[in-house]
């Protein structure tokens, strides 16, 4: 494993749905590098140094390009790291511009896989994404830059939605109809863990006062949810 990165998506929550790989590396990196969405279960588990390498919001923020910096320079010392990312590392994680870098910089590297939020937060809580008849098909997008379109698909899963939920509402409508159901799901898996279901009318007073990360996901198989929930 010396003088190798793992790119290892450490799942939405915590350590239980960890692959065995995942947890295997876990034991045996010297370095592990970790973002604010990684699970203090998850972090328990690593044998070797721990290094936060922070976004807003959390402590010092590390631009992409030292993180990259970083990977290169302790895998040339021959160290085993380990790059953990929430959910899974290629889902808007940045993985992609990792992976490019250590390519580039020919060091060995491996991208294990991790359970994305994107599907996982509602899997663990028995929500369906697609149902019979209701939706077949599914797409994952950014909520960040509510100015560009959403994807075509009979239900979206929105992450990152929170700061930008009236401007969302706007181009949810010019999709669905105002009564389409829909479901904000905060730290699934985490403490504080919360679910508001309601309907496109209801953004964004929705979203109000909720904790993140939190996605968003419409579509008509949302109105199963409150049956499911027993809510
Ligand atoms: N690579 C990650 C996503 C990173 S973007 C993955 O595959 O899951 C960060 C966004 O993911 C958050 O803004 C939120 O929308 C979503 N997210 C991550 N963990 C979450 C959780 N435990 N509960 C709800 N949403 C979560």
């Amino acid at each position: 494993m010396r003088g190798r990165v793992f790119l290892v998506g450490a799942g939405f929550g915590g350590p239980e749905h960890l692959t065995l790989r995942a947890l295997r590396v876990l034991e045996e990196a010297e370095v592990v590098l970790h973002d604010r969405l990684v699970h203090p279960g998850v972090l328990a588990l690593a044998k070797g140094e721990l290094v936060p390498v922070g976004k807003e919001g959390y402590g010092r923020k590390t631009p992409q390009e030292e993180i990259h910096r970083l990977l290169v320079a302790l895998a040339r010392e021959g160290r085993a790291v380990a790059r953990l990312h929430g959910g899974d590392a290629m889902v808007f994680g940045r993985g992609g511009e990792e992976v490019l870098a250590l390519r580039r910089a020919g060091i060995p590297y491996e991208v294990i896989p991790g359970v994305t939020s994107a599907v996982g937060a509602l899997s663990s809580l028995g929500l369906p994404l697609t149902f019979r008849g209701l939706a077949r098909s599914f797409a994952v997008a950014t909520g960040h830059d509510p100015t560009l379109p959403l994807p075509q698909a009979d239900a979206l899963v929105l992450l990152m939605p929170l700061h930008a939920l009236e401007a969302l509402k706007t181009r949810l409508l010019e999709r669905f109809s105002p009564e389409t159901p829909l479901a904000l799901l905060a730290r699934v898996g985490w403490p504080g863990e919360e679910v508001r279901l309601g309907s496109l009318t209801d953004l964004p007073g929705l979203g109000e006062g909720l904790p993140s990360p939190a996605l968003l996901v419409v579509g008509r198989m949302v109105g199963l949810y409150r049956e499911i929930l027993g809510s």
